[in-house]
């Protein structure tokens, strides 16, 4: 078992119908590219950066600190991609107390729908632009995507980018080097997924994070026990914005990726094929059983029985009909 999963490992992701698939890895913290890099992952498709600003004694990084951990993450991938996400602070990812205190947001209704990720970064534009240099200053090392989380508004994109020319007017001021970095969005709030081809005009990239989309379409907070059995990412409506998120996306030509946990569960696999996604992000252990799923799909058989479940009331039930039966001709 050993042997064939280092096997796996060089073997590139190629469906049966020829279309070669990325396969990225979701990292926290620089020294994970290490499982990265084992598992075969073409690139870092989400460097949650908020786990520098976590479990700390009540500071936040400093530029330097985070252009040190920025750099050692597209140093180790040697001219990979390293997509970094800015801060996703707030809701089930929060900032120890005493970091909050020092930001004066110690009062949250509704965490999940309160100030969290880009509506904290623009909230805190001076950290904001700390965080955005030690990005672009880490963009001289190597290929490195800038994504942007929770964005639901395209007034949100606009202050990101008059945030990046400011930085790169001080960048230039003060003799910092930096490369061409693309911007992305993440797709998390079902606004995002109805309006993106508006959105993607005015970005790079666009990646899907299925966790969050699932608990703001379906109004379910990811974190909550008592109503985790109605988290369905099979749900009708969860399945249509994926859907149209993907071939819209791909219609105006730009990349677009999924790296929620559905990225990573091989169930999925034949289903966001299907859709037309052609790049995963995903935990690095999970690598290896959505490749071997990926060597065995033809994508356009998959693509082919899409409109039976879109159209489905039970499109768990008549995926399991369609696909299963049909990946395991192969
Ligand atoms: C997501 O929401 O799917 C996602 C990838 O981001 P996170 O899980 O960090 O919120
Ligand atoms: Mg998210």
């Amino acid at each position: 078992e050993r042997a064939r999963l280092a096997r796996l490992r060089h073997t590139p992701a190629i469906t049966l119908d020829g279309q070669r698939i990325e396969l990225h890895a979701n990292i926290e913290l620089p020294g994970d590219t290490v499982a990265a890099l084992a598992s075969g992952a073409t690139g870092v498709g989400l460097f949650r950066s908020e786990f520098l600003f976590m479990n700390r004694d009540g500071d936040l990084p400093t530029e330097e600190e985070q252009f040190a951990a920025y750099k050692a993450a597209v140093e180790a991938m040697a001219g990979l991609p390293v997509t970094i996400r800015t801060v996703d602070i707030g809701a089930d990812k929060p900032l120890d107390r005493m970091s909050v205190n020092e930001l004066r947001h110690e009062h949250v209704l509704n965490p999940a729908m309160g100030l969290r990720a880009i509506r904290w970064s623009l909230a805190e534009p001076s950290m904001f632009r700390q965080q955005l240099r030690a990005i672009y200053r880490a963009s001289a090392f190597g290929k490195v995507k800038l994504l942007i989380p929770m964005v639901a508004h395209l007034g949100e994109i606009r202050q990101v980018q008059e945030a990046i020319k400011r930085v790169k007017v001080q960048l230039d001021d003060a003799g910092q080097m930096y490369g061409r970095v693309e911007v992305g969005v993440m797709i998390e709030v079902p606004a995002a997924a109805i309006m993106l081809p508006h959105l993607v005009k005015h970005v790079d990239f666009v990646s899907i994070g299925t966790n969050d989309l699932i608990q703001y379409t379906l109004a379910i907070d990811r974190a909550d026990e008592a109503v985790a059995h109605l988290y369905d990412p099979w749900h009708p409506a969860v399945l249509h914005l994926l859907a149209g998120s993907i071939a819209q996306a791909r219609a105006a030509g730009k990349e677009v990726s999924v790296c929620g946990e559905m990225a990573g569960d091989a169930a999925f696999t034949d289903l966001l094929l299907g859709m037309g996604l052609r790049c995963f992000s995903m935990h690095p252990s999970q690598i290896p059983s959505v490749k071997q799923r990926i060597l065995r799909a033809d994508s356009q058989r998959l693509a082919a029985v899409m409109p039976r479940i879109l159209d489905s009331d039970e499109p768990a039930k008549t995926a399991a009909e369609a696909l299963t039966p049909q990946s395991r001709l192969h």
